[in-house]
């Protein structure tokens, strides 16, 4: 475990950060990771898990507590299509092996999704109408409380629109995760293309990609930032996109501060005219 440790690169929006503590899960020192906790949880201390950083915005200058960085990676494939992953495996570096060295192209839609498989798992990533959370069987997870480690089933984690149960339980670090790829399952078709949908509609930079949910399918949360004539606007270094006005972005110099006001400006303007409460998608990590 180190201490004092600058995470400035682990949010994509880069904003400057340091860790009190600071310990990285590598897949096999699972025995460091529950010593760590521990001597976290006697000093009483917060614990937050972070991955790849493509959905979280980290609200502090320095974390008080532990940082535990998931730097896992490794899946294995067996019979049946039954995959194993480790939490901190890039998920579009899963979806091109599974087509390119596998012949399985269920997963298709995953290439261009940033971030880990134990971060998809945690919010229920989706592309289109595909998301993870169908294929899911279990989730083994360390208690970081308890110091157990246990199984959890697909069906109990509840997924919904980026939404499964580890949500309402951030003592939960999820160690990795068993599939059923035997099957496409996808809410409705579609015949975009992943890669070069991005290019077209998702600007390209500091970003933790859509920042809000949509309030409904009919009404994108990019929409009513639009009408509340935010898109394009800039509140020191954050601002909205202007080619996808529910990207917020940073130009690289954007503090936490101007980005949550940003997000609170949005929310505030939306309220007033459309009486609707915009919901982050991406977590917002505050102290
Ligand atoms: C350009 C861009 C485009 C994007 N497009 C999409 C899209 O199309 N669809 C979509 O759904 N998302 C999209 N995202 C968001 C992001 O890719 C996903 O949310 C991704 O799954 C996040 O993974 P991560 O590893 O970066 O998570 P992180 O940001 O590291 O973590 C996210 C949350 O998961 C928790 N978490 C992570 N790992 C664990 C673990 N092992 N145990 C317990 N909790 C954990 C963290 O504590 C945090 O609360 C996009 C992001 C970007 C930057």
């Amino acid at each position: 475990m180190k201490q004092h440790v600058d995470i400035s690169h682990l949010s994509w929006y880069q904003t400057p950060a340091s860790a009190r503590y600071f310990v990285s899960f590598e897949g096999d020192n699972i025995e460091e990771i529950r010593a760590a906790v521990k001597f976290i949880q006697e000093m009483k201390l917060p614990i937050l898990t972070i991955a790849g950083g493509r959905n979280s915005l980290l609200a502090f200058d320095e974390y008080s507590g532990l940082v535990i960085y998931n730097s896992s990676e490794g899946y294995n494939l067996g019979f049946d299509r039954q995959l194993s992953v480790l939490s901190g495996q890039s998920i579009w570096d899963l979806a091109e092996a599974l087509e390119n060295d596998h012949g399985i192209d269920l997963w298709h839609r995953f290439q261009g999704l940033p971030g880990s498989v134990g971060g998809a798992v945690f919010g229920n990533a989706g592309c289109f109408w595909l998301e993870i959370g169908p294929y899911v069987t279990s989730i083994q997870i360390l208690d970081m409380q308890t110091g157990e480690i246990f199984s959890k089933t697909g069906e109990v984690m509840n997924f919904a629109y980026r939404w499964s149960e580890c949500k309402n339980h951030p003592e939960w670090f999820i160690l990795s995760i068993d599939f059923d790829l035997s099957e496409l399952r996808e809410k409705y078709a579609s015949e975009e293309e992943p890669l070069l949908w991005r290019e077209r509609v998702q600007p390209v930079w500091l970003s933790c990609g859509s920042f809000f949910k949509n309030p409904s399918r009919e009404q994108s949360a990019g929409s009513l930032i639009e009408a509340v004539g935010l898109k394009g606007y800039h509140h020191g270094g954050a601002y909205f996109s202007e080619k996808h006005a529910n990207f917020l972005m940073s130009d690289g110099t954007a503090t936490w501060q101007e980005l949550t006001e940003l997000i609170t400006m949005a929310q505030e303007k939306v309220r007033e005219q459309f009486q609707i409460q915009l919901e982050p998608e991406v977590r917002i990590i505050r102290i």
